[in-house]
């Protein structure tokens, strides 16, 4: 597993990006690519590859990521609800190797999926 991806460069501050929520587990940052009026990736402080890849040392980091996420709602006006997804690997369109949670709100985000 790498130690060091796009984004821990990021949440060490050697890229620059819109850092919205820190703490000892997880940090929050914009999307460079917003795909909605609110887009925030939630990252564990350590990588942890990919949903397949996660282990019970990751539980708190995960369960943090959920309560960022209420957070980071809350303080951007996503009453009326969001949606929280999780990429994980080839087939469900992973593009950094390093798991994250998308929280996407500020307008109806539209149905789960349209196949294609
Ligand atoms: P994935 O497809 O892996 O679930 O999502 C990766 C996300 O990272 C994409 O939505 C993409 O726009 C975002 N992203 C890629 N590079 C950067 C970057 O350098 N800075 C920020 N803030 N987001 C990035």
């Amino acid at each position: 597993m790498p130690d060091e991806t796009l984004f821990t460069k990021i949440i060490r501050g050697e890229i620059p990006a819109d850092v919205v929520y820190r703490d000892d587990l997880v940090t929050a940052f914009r999307d460079i690519s917003p795909q909605a009026p609110v887009h925030v990736l939630i990252v564990p402080n350590h990588v942890i590859a990919t949903a397949a890849d996660v282990t019970r040392d990751d539980e708190r980091a995960l369960g943090r990521l959920f309560v960022a996420a209420r957070q980071i709602a809350e303080r951007e006006g996503l009453e009326a609800g969001y949606r929280l997804i999780v990429n994980c690997r080839e087939h469900g369109g992973q593009e950094v190797p390093h798991l994250h949670m998308h929280l996407l709100g500020g307008e109806p985000i539209g149905p789960m999926r349209t196949r294609s």
